[in-house]
């Protein structure tokens, strides 16, 4: 079902840093069902039969989106969404009288969740967003743990790398300030290049890209 002319199609993008081992689906889910349902809501009425097939002519006077509309729209939206060139299945329960409650499934033991995890300071772990469960985390907590030789020569160089460009681009500095940081970017930069940790994860995220690049085979743009 396509509900949307297809120049007002966009995918979306929450594409998380390096540094967000932790993906919590629950603020995507909400904000696409809000988008849906305020596109609803601004759809002339007289247009509505057209854009959303299979309304009834009771349904299209309410202001309300019809649920099963809003659930076909929902599952569209979110077979669309991608987490470092990985896709995800989406499963929904229904709640009486408060429309679905979604959950994403886990991509190994597809249990409900509503966070996946990406092991980033374990490079042993499979480098994909799974469970909690299926990553054997004990407690999250412990893959942001910052005693970590990874959080430490990894994670937080990369951290401060994205600040240090985020402080520039907003060009409230003097050229001394920026000279400064560009100085730091540069020193952050060649000790990560000189770090063994650095080399090992950055080989570990490309084979992972490049395989995730052949299962979905050549991307479109
Ligand atoms: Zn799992």
């Amino acid at each position: 079902m396509n509900f949307k002319p297809k120049s007002t199609r966009k995918k979306r993008r929450f594409e998380p840093i390096e540094s967000t081992p932790e993906f919590n689906f629950l603020p995507l889910i909400d904000k696409i069902k809000t988008d849906i349902k305020i596109k609803y809501a601004l759809c002339p009425i007289g247009q509505r039969k057209q854009n959303y097939p299979g309304i009834t002519d009771e349904e299209i006077k309410d202001n309300k989106i019809p649920l099963i509309i809003l659930r076909g729209i929902t599952r569209e939206e979110l077979s669309k969404f991608s987490l470092n060139g990985q896709n995800f299945e989406f499963t929904y329960q229904e709640m009486y009288y408060k429309g679905d409650r979604w959950y994403v499934a886990c991509p190994k033991c597809k249990k409900k969740c509503h966070n996946l995890y990406l092991p980033t300071n374990f490079p042993e772990k499979e480098q994909r967003y799974l469970c909690r469960k299926c990553h054997d985390l004990k407690n999250t907590s412990n893959i942001m743990a910052s005693d970590s030789p990874v959080y430490f020569n990894v994670i937080k160089p990369l951290k401060r790398l994205e600040k240090i460009k985020k402080l520039i681009s907003r060009q409230t500095f003097t050229p001394k300030k920026v000279k400064k940081l560009l100085r730091e970017y540069k020193r952050i930069e060649k000790k990560l290049s000189e770090s063994p940790e650095y080399r090992l994860w950055k080989l570990r995220k490309m084979t992972l890209q490049a395989k995730n690049q052949q299962q979905k085979g050549p991307t479109q743009t």
